[in-house]
């Protein structure tokens, strides 16, 4: 062979080689972009599910068992909220303590499933009360309701009590172990104050709480607006 073959043979199969190099190469990275791509749509796409459970943790964490309205939890933070927010806009916060009439006479008449029944369908009379947008109702404990009201002054949130106590007896239930009359009834205490820095939410509640026990002792079925 002369060396100009030699050299054509050698150099051909240095170019094979770069070849089979290169296309090595390109595969190599055409598999590594692919995989890159199904990583980062897997990563999307457990990332979204995620959200989507934390969205619903977050709303079961905030969220009564029984009767699916707001909880107590739910209920102290949109208090502290909404009263250091009424601090700064210098305006009033409501807030209405609810309690069901003779409700052990309830449980211990109708049986405790009913009881649990009667709770749900006065929840769903509360949240149902046209409100407005910021207004929260939530089961305060036991056979307990409490509503924060922004913006409302005591005589404001006691037409609201006044609406809760009405559409809550138009449910009709029927309560024949009841003192107060055939259908099951609740009383409601109201309080409001423009908030001060350094004066705690529990204030407000603790002054409603003062009216609905005067409300229990006016003959209950009724709204008690407390003087604070
Ligand atoms: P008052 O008119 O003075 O409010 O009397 P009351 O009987 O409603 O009040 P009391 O505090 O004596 O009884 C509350 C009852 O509420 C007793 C308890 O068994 C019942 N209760 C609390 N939580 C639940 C619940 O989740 N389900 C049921 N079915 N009953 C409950
Ligand atoms: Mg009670
Ligand atoms: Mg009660």
């Amino acid at each position: 062979m002369d060396p100009f073959q030699v050299y054509l043979i050698y150099s051909s199969l240095a170019l094979a080689v770069l070849v089979a190099i290169f296309a090595a190469y390109r595969y190599r990275m055409r598999r590594m972009r692919t995989l890159a791509d199904r990583l980062q749509s897997l990563v999307e796409e457990r990332t979204a599910t995620l959200e989507r459970l934390n969205q619903e943790l977050q709303r079961l964490t905030a969220t009564d068992g029984l009767t699916s309205v707001a909880n107590r939890r739910r209920f102290d933070e949109a208090l502290d909220q909404e009263w250091r927010r009424a601090i700064r806009a210098n305006t009033p916060l409501a807030c209405v303590m609810i309690d069901i009439d003779h409700f052990k006479a309830f449980n211990d008449r109708y049986g405790h499933l009913q009881g649990d029944a009667c709770l749900r369908q006065i929840a769903q009379a509360l949240v149902g009360t046209p409100r407005r947008a910021g207004d929260i109702v939530a089961r305060y404990g036991g056979e307990e309701f409490a509503v924060v009201l922004p913006a409302t002054s005591g005589a404001n949130a006691r037409l609201v009590a006044e609406q809760l106590r009405t559409d809550v007896a138009s449910l009709r239930i029927p309560h024949d172990a009841s003192t107060t009359g055939p259908h099951v009834t609740i009383s409601l205490g109201v309080a409001s104050v423009v908030p001060k820095q350094g004066v705690a939410p529990a204030t407000l509640v603790a002054a409603a709480d003062r009216a609905l026990y005067q409300a229990k002792r006016s003959g209950r079925n009724c709204v008690e607006l407390s003087t604070i």
